[in-house]
């Protein structure tokens, strides 16, 4: 064996237990496939491939699509494999050793973890025990930090919290740097960063096909952002790093956006039915913005929880040891009939015999 860099060799990777279920609500994906025609008109597209030249390298097609739906600049639109990707082309190029990045935890693990990767240092924010956070510990942040790049995201992962638009731009007025807003989960929240996506501003908004569109194993993700710091991502990124099956895909399930809001509507719906009934029961339950709820069982212990619905052939994400979530419990929201078991299974789990 070789040594590894001295700053990884400490470095945990990021681990999402697979265990082989019939209900899967552990990784926040679309239970819904692509809509009908999708499939079709991939593989129309796919029989007219030039298999043997490399794809569109800017992928300017899938841009000009995207822009098209946000109402904004192809050159505002940098896009990559999935959303992990378009954060590490973020902090390769804003990060990186000798810069400090920082986050409000809990929140997403990979941005902190990416971070490090690159070699910049991590200030860890925190927020309050209901997970909110509050202004002044944004501010407490950005003194003591003065971070390179600063990350919020809305709705938070695994809270389900939604930011108010004030804290954006509490961050644009004084974060030192980049300020970050990733929007993973915005189609199931009330309100978007996009607008305030601006030439004269360091700010971008990052958005994934995995969830909404149907879309977790084809990885797709992208960004908006001011037309010079998106220039300066196509420059570190790889040469043609996104392949031309992707580049088809994310564009044909754009012609499908009708279809994929009717979904978010059923999602959000089952979301609410699913706190609901939670809140019924000896449970403490966040207000989410998300696909997905977090939860904290209070007669049992999360993992005994987490365990008794595995035995039950349901699987949600464990977070009971992750530092500030003791106890908690993350479900994705799946298909009716989905939530229907889970619902029914932590009814009997949780409830005294
Ligand atoms: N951001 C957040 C907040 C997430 O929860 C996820 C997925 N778990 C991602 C980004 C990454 O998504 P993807 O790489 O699939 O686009």
């Amino acid at each position: 064996m070789i040594p590894v860099r001295d700053d990884l060799r400490a470095l945990d990777g990021y681990h999402s237990a697979q265990v082989d279920v019939d209900v899967r609500l552990n990784t926040n994906e679309s239970p819904f496939g692509p809509p009908d025609g999708f499939r079709d008109a991939l593989a129309a597209e796919l029989s007219r491939v030039d298999w043997n030249r490399y794809p569109d390298r800017a992928a300017n097609a899938l841009r000009a699509d995207i822009a098209d739906l946000h109402g904004c600049d192809p050159a505002q639109v940098f896009v990559a494999n999935g959303s992990n990707e378009v954060l590490q082309t973020v902090l390769l190029a804003y990060a990186g050793p000798g810069r400090t990045v920082a986050t409000f935890e809990p929140t997403y693990q990979m941005h902190a973890q990416i971070a490090r990767v690159t070699g910049a240092t991590v200030y860890e924010g925190e927020r309050g025990v209901d997970f909110t956070l509050d202004p002044t510990e944004v501010e407490r942040v950005l003194a003591v930090a003065a971070p390179h790049v600063v990350f919020l995201t809305s709705p938070n992962n695994p809270t389900g919290l939604v930011e108010p638009r004030e804290r954006v731009e509490q961050l644009l007025d004084s974060a030192p740097g980049l300020v970050v807003v990733d929007e993973a989960y915005a189609q199931f929240a009330d309100w978007t960063a996009l607008d305030m996506v601006d030439e004269a501003r360091p700010l971008v908004v990052t958005r994934t096909f995995s969830k909404t569109w149907s879309m977790a194993g084809a990885r797709l993700g992208y960004l908006v952002g001011p037309t010079w710091l998106v220039a300066e991502l196509d420059k570190v990124v790889l040469p043609y790093h996104l392949d031309v099956v992707k580049q088809l895909a994310g564009r044909i399930a754009l012609r499908f956006t009708a279809a994929m809001n009717d979904r978010v509507e059923i999602l959000v719906s089952e979301r609410d039915r699913i706190s609901a009934a939670l809140r019924a029961l000896p449970i403490d339950v966040f207000d989410s913005g998300a696909n997905f709820v977090l939860f904290r069982p209070t007669a049992i212990a999360g993992r005994a929880v987490w365990q008794q619905l595995v035995d039950r052939s349901i699987l949600v994400r464990d977070c009971s040891s992750w530092p500030r979530l003791d106890d908690c419990l993350r479900v994705t929201v799946g298909t009716p009939d989905e939530n229907d078991r889970f619902l029914s299974a932590i009814d009997t789990i949780v409830s005294p015999s």
